[in-house]
């Protein structure tokens, strides 16, 4: 007899970027499966993935007359004696930024009207659980990096009102709103300054919106900058323990706490590197690595405010897991290790439910 697996909303990951170049070179797999990547509809399936924030990330590139040029993330590592580091990523331009959103955001909502009923966009509670709950699998339309939204925030108030329900002000570089982190091991999440006038603008504008403010790419002025202005509970997509894994993108103690006090919630991230203690991007990485960060979560935060953000298409995935259809192995060995079903069913979607029914409006 097989058990059925735990539904699992997931907050992060970066399947429209993979299709979206995947598009541009002539294919289309995520419907019918069978493709590279960790995410697709019969992957999502086998794995109970039943919604997912789908981030809209725009790697750095230019516009070229009427169309956009993609590049590669580029990331600069110098390995250190310690660890590693990344500078800060270059700022990327706006017009270009603001062409790739749209594209990528299309194509989401291509996808969902080729889907034939089984991938929606979810604006509201009950559209997400809706969806959940009918097996079709529920797209929350999220910014990573807030590049293609103007200061003025007009592209904020149209974005809202095709869809977007959740937003990083930044990814890890510089824009209008404020200072990413840039990625280092091991350090301190403390690398520059806060966010900009603009930046506080689109905080307020996100609280009156029901917009999801993420946290994860946030340096840490930033992130208090949005903890002592923000209404609404505090959400770190995808990020972990800087306790276990001191890394610039996890939250220290202090945040942990802020987001506790906030009744927000951590999207534990699977990117292997984030979770280890000695930060290596090392796929055979034991589940048991995972339980521990839950372990530790748990403990700052309180069972009701941990979840999971994969961080599928955007990262090293341990082995263990290896894509969206490996879900149940993780669950299986949280079970394993003393969560109960109760507990499992938190981590796997009623947290970030109640976090979305205090964040959205509807
Ligand atoms: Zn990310």
């Amino acid at each position: 007899m097989t058990v059925p697996a735990i539904p699992v909303l997931d907050g992060h990951n970066d399947a429209l970027l993979r299709l979206y170049r995947a598009e541009r070179e002539g294919g289309d797999t995520f419907l019918d499966g069978g493709g590279a990547g960790h995410l697709d509809l019969p992957r999502a399936r086998a794995g109970g993935l039943a919604g997912g924030f789908f981030a809209v990330f725009v790697p750095p590139g230019v516009a070229v007359d009427d169309d956009v040029r993609v590049g590669e993330p580029d990331l600069d590592v110098t390995i250190t004696d310690a660890g590693y580091e990344v500078p800060l990523a270059p700022p990327i331009d706006a017009t270009y930024a603001r062409r790739a959103t749209l594209a990528m955001v299309a194509r989401l909502f291509r996808l969902e009207e080729r889907s034939g009923g089984r991938l929606r966009v979810v604006r509201t509670v009950d559209e997400l659980t809706a969806a959940m709950g009918g097996g079709v699998l529920a797209a929350i339309l999220h910014l990573e990096g807030a590049e293609a939204i103007d200061p003025d925030l007009d592209a904020l108030e149209v974005l809202y009102r095709a869809g977007l329900r959740s937003l990083g002000a930044v990814w890890s570089r510089p824009n209008v709103f404020g200072h990413g982190v840039p990625f280092r091991y091991p350090a301190s999440p403390d690398t520059g300054p806060g966010l900009t006038t603009a930046g506080r603008d689109l905080v307020r504008a996100c609280n009156r919106l029901g917009i999801v403010l993420d946290l994860s790419h946030l340096n840490e002025r930033g992130f208090w900058d949005v903890a002592a202005l923000s209404t609404a509970p505090l959400v770190a997509t995808h990020s972990a323990a800087h306790a276990i894994c001191p890394s610039t993108r996890n939250l220290t103690d202090r945040q942990l706490h802020a987001i506790r006090v906030s009744d927000g919630l951590v999207g534990m991230n699977f990117e292997v590197s984030a979770l280890r203690p000695d930060g290596y991007d090392e796929p055979d990485t034991p589940l048991a690595v995972l339980v521990r960060q839950v372990d530790y979560l748990v403990a700052r935060l309180g069972i009701e405010r941990v979840g999971f953000g994969s961080d599928f298409d955007g990262a090293t995935m341990p082995r263990a897991i290896g894509d969206a259809a490996g879900l149940p192995r993780l669950v299986g060995a949280l079970r394993a290790h003393g969560y109960d079903d109760g507990a499992l069913r938190q981590l796997a979607h009623e947290n970030w439910l109640r976090v979305l029914r205090k964040t959205w409006r509807d």
